[in-house]
């Protein structure tokens, strides 16, 4: 079989949706948390990169929403296979500037975000269109503000095409860690997958 220079999805399961840490599912393998702002493309992204369309649900779908939900996906890197669970946070809402990031989050997902020891990556899901979003740049000095020598913060830019060339050059001049993606055109998703076997397995690609 030929080896490939990517992973590649090849089994997802839904295992849980949890309301915090005291009912999350035990910490076994090394998790990847996606966090976003409602309808920034967190569930379609999560979709895209485990190989499965209906896996995780749109902010737009009412219930599951507001509830942490695990998911196991299984990669083939060649030819080993490997499992990484994703965790996929509440979007949090076009909030109001003068509320504070800790009364947007219930007490429970802080708690959560600060205290599971498994988490290694976490990948924030920012409008490639408002780079500069007040609550977005409030979550990422949160998560740096609390970030372990193990964990690594990653931001991935949704709807790149909704921007020209040029306005993508720009932006990842302002944000150089950063990549791109579009769930529309399903481009930049291989990236973070390397990005996720980087942090977690070491591979190198
Ligand atoms: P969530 O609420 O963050 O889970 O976002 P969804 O994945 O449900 O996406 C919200 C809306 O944005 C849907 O209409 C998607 O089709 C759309 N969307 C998601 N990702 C992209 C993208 O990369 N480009 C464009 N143009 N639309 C996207």
């Amino acid at each position: 079989m030929k080896n490939s220079p990517t992973p590649r999805p090849v089994r997802a399961e839904f295992l849980k949706s949890a309301q915090s840490i005291n009912d999350s599912v035990e910490e076994s393998l090394s998790e990847v948390v996606f966090l976003g702002r409602s309808n920034v493309g967190k569930s379609s992204t999560i979709n895209l990169l485990a190989g499965r369309k209906n896996l995780a649900k749109s902010s737009a779908t009412p219930g599951k929403t507001r509830l942490i939900n695990f998911f196991d996906v299984g990669y083939k890197l060649g030819e080993e296979d490997y499992t990484v669970r994703f965790v996929d946070l509440p979007g949090f809402g076009y909030a109001k500037v003068s509320k504070s990031l800790k009364e947007i989050w219930q007490k429970n997902l802080v708690e959560f975000i600060q205290n599971r020891t498994a988490i290694r990556l976490f990948i924030h899901l920012r409008d490639a269109r408002h780079p500069h979003a007040k609550i977005d740049e409030e979550v990422e000095r949160y998560i740096h503000s609390f970030l372990r020598p193990d964990q690594r913060y990653l931001t991935v830019f949704t709807k790149a095409d909704k921007l020209n060339q040029k306005e993508r050059g720009a932006l990842l001049r302002d944000f150089p860690g950063a990549i791109l993606i579009s769930n529309l055109k399903k481009s930049g998703q291989e990236r973070i997958q390397q990005e996720i076997f980087h942090t977690i397995f070491g591979a190198e690609f």
